[in-house]
This record gives structure tokens, C-alpha cells and sequence, in this order.
């Protein structure tokens, strides 16, 4: 599995809330059921339905691991 590089840019200003891109979506998928999986609405997680889990976004890196995703909890 690659890792995506972190990008070493100095702080840009205008360029902080599209961190993941289309293509990249495209390519990620949940862990648990390889299905799709959607930035939420803050755009610091991935989210996916099937398995009601929500994977982090950490310096713009997508944590996909079953372990650290939090459950999405729609009862609070
Ligand atoms: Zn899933």
C-alpha cells in the first residue's frame, strides 16, 4: 500500500479546504466492505455508509484503518 507524501508546502492561506481530491476519492476505498466511501461535510473525514464509519483525515492523509475509524453515531 503506498503512503501519500506529505506535502512540505509553506502555510498557502486560500488552498486549506480542498485537502482531498476527486481523484483520490476515486481511488480510496473502505477497508472493511471496498466500498465507497465520502469526504464528510467539515472535510476532515472520510465517510462510509455501509459500515456507518468515519475515517480521519490527519495532514491530509486518510487514515483508512479499520482500527482507527469512529463509528458514526446517529442516535446522539
Ligand atoms: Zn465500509
Amino acid at each position: 500500500m503506498a503512503l501519500i507524501e506529505r506535502l512540505d508546502n509553506p502555510t498557502q492561506g486560500d488552498n486549506e479546504t480542498m485537502a482531498i481530491s476527486k481523484e483520490l476519492l476515486d481511488i480510496l476505498a473502505c477497508p472493511k466492505c471496498k466500498g465507497d466511501i465520502h469526504l464528510n461535510p467539515a472535510g476532515d473525514g472520510l465517510i462510509c455508509q455501509n459500515c456507518r464509519l468515519l475515517y480521519e483525515i490527519k495532514d491530509d492523509i486518510p487514515i483508512m484503518l479499520i482500527d482507527e475509524a469512529r463509528p458514526l453515531d446517529a442516535g446522539a
